[in-house]
């Protein structure tokens, strides 16, 4: 798939704020810092589609961006920062937990996961409440220009086992580095054959 056109369209501060469904949307979340905003640059070819923090910062918001006219890019704020509620025990932010439940449209949710670490704890809990929720996931190891690929593999595998048992549902598994600008490609080959299915 190319990017021909990206567009911001809005921000919204919950669920209900969200623009119609009337397209398909790919969601992209991943802790602070993870290196979201660079892959969405690299990804539709914007040098500032978002903005890329040197500092970790907390925006709440939910960002669209309209791709091509078709479809929608949507950025959503990091998870793991909400205090646990009585109907909600996770820590994940409730506008994520809707967001991810109830939207129309939502075809993949993209985790960003940083490839340098072993398994950090808030990852794996939200990808297996993902996986519980049969919410369509994909991960993506980001930074991988950080270390050597052998290293990365590692760091991966590792985190298949974390977050424990796949067998034939194991998510699309992406690697990218921003710096080296690898790892578009395969994530636009593999939107453009979600969006046809
Ligand atoms: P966000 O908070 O998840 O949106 O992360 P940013 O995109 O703002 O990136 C956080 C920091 O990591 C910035 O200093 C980026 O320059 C850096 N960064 C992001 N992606 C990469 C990458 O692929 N390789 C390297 N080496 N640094 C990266």
């Amino acid at each position: 798939m190319q990017i021909k056109s990206a567009d911001f369209l809005t921000s919204a501060l919950n669920v209900a704020a969200c623009p119609e469904p009337t397209v398909p949307e790919m969601a992209f979340i991943g802790r602070s810092n993870v290196g979201k905003s660079s892959l969405l640059n690299l990804l539709t070819n914007r040098l500032s589609l978002a903005r890329v923090s040197s500092t970790p910062g907390h925006t709440q918001l939910i960002n669209y961006y309209t791709i091509n006219g078709i479809f929608r890019l949507v950025d959503l704020p990091g998870y793991g920062y909400a205090k646990p509620l009585r109907n909600n025990p996770h820590k994940f932010e409730q506008m994520i937990v809707d967001y991810m439940t109830v939207r129309e449209g939502l075809r993949y949710v993209f985790v960003l996961i940083d490839s340098r670490h072993e398994p950090h704890l808030m990852d794996v809990e939200f990808v297996q409440w993902m996986r519980n929720g049969r919410v369509p996931l994909a991960l993506v190891f980001t930074k991988t220009d950080k270390l050597k690929r052998a290293q990365v593999d590692k760091n991966i595998a590792a985190f298949l086992e974390a977050t424990g048992g796949w067998e034939e549902d194991e998510p699309p598994v992406f690697t990218t580095s921003a710096k080296e600008k690898t790892g578009r490609r395969e994530i636009l080959e593999f939107m453009g054959r979600a969006l046809e299915a």
